[in-house]
């Protein structure tokens, strides 16, 4: 579908269309299934009066974003890149349980970003009279097509969240919401713009244009677990999860700045898994905060582990930059320090 306005678009923007919230309606029973993109073209009439060639292409069947898969990421990533010459820019239109998760594998996905891919959706459907659908994805073309107003250079050339009037780096954001319209947070990383009645971009905190060309990547290692720590937690159950065949990576959810128990019975099962050649990162269960290995007794022999801090990591970044380091197939040194240093913005380093 084109939105075309008849003469001279200022820019084009691509729709990736993958369902969620944004474009459900409710079935006879009562419960919200997703629906073509057509739902929302007739619910927004609005948007053939943006200046702008606005296409669409739908992922496939549209899904609700619980169903995400590695294979949704791929083709994502692979439809940007073939698209990639076209357009000024990316929407993808997806549900807001896994944004982002997607949003993080995106980032790893697509090296030397060079245009904006912004993903947007919604907490109440298209067809609703109190939608959120409109406000969230018309600034988010908005953001998609926006150029520095003097270098007419691309304004945001990252993967981000745009939603309730704020623009998020998207490998920095969690879902913190359910009912609120402000279904998203990045705790440890400044917003990249606010969408009040004008946009206002935050240019110091947005990456920069990158000098190489776009490389698209096409592998992750689902080979990972993510293992949540809690007082009571027993040997059988960590077993359970650090010994599942073919294990690669794992994530350890921590407490606080990155401590863990002391039981022996802990690292040992800790030290079989690296020296099965299990590569595992710690990342706290704190949504703000850094892992600082070392700062307590707690934490001090996870490094003599092997275990690599994730310094001020999300959860959903860690387990999409593990599949992505761990698909690049490279030795253990170099997984090592690829998975402690910044590849997108993803952490902080101090
Ligand atoms: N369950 C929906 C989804 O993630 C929620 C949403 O879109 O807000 O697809």
């Amino acid at each position: 579908m084109s939105t075309a306005p008849d003469n001279h678009p200022e820019a084009s923007v691509l729709v990736i269309y993958t369902g969620g919230t944004v474009g459900m309606a409710y079935n006879r029973r009562g419960e919200l299934v997703p629906m073509n993109f057509d739902q929302i073209r007739r619910k927004m009439p609005e948007l053939r009066q943006l200046n702008m060639r606005v296409e669409v292409q739908s992922l496939g069947q549209p899904i609700d974003s619980s169903n995400v898969t590695i294979e949704d990421w791929l083709r994502i990533a692979a439809l940007i890149q073939e698209n990639y010459a076209r357009y000024d820019g990316f929407v993808v239109l997806h549900g807001t349980d896994t944004m982002a998760y997607s949003a993080a594998a995106l980032s790893f996905l697509l090296e030397n970003l060079g245009k904006t891919v912004v993903f947007t959706g919604a907490q109440v459907p298209v067809g609703r009279i109190r939608t959120d659908a409109r406000r969230n994805l018309i600034t988010a073309l908005e953001i998609a097509a926006a150029r520095h107003p003097m270098a007419r250079t691309v304004r945001v050339p990252e993967v981000c969240i745009f939603f309730n009037d704020v623009l998020i780096r998207g490998n920095r954001a969690k879902k913190v919401e359910s009912q609120q319209y402000n279904a998203f947070r990045s705790e440890n990383y400044p917003p990249l713009a606010r969408a009040g009645i004008e946009l206002e971009f935050n240019d110091k905190q947005i990456r920069l244009l990158p000098a190489a060309r776009l490389r698209v990547h096409q592998r992750l290692d689902e080979r990972v677990t993510v293992l949540p720590l809690f007082p009571g937690i027993t040997e059988r159950m960590v077993r359970a999860q650090l010994e599942a065949a073919d294990l690669r990576g794992a994530i350890i959810e921590t407490y606080g700045s990155g401590n863990a128990p002391t039981a022996p019975w802990f690292l040992q099962c800790l030290r079989e898994a690296t020296d099965r050649g299990v590569q595992l990162l710690n990342v706290s269960q704190c949504e703000e905060g850094r892992v600082m290995q070392g700062r307590y007794e707690t934490s001090a022999y996870l490094t003599d582990l092997g275990v690599l801090g994730g310094d001020d990591i999300t959860r959903e970044a860690a387990i999409t930059k593990l599949m992505f380091v761990l698909g690049l197939e490279r030795s253990a040194a170099e997984t090592q320090r690829l998975l402690t240093h910044d590849l997108r913005g993803e952490i902080t380093i101090v």
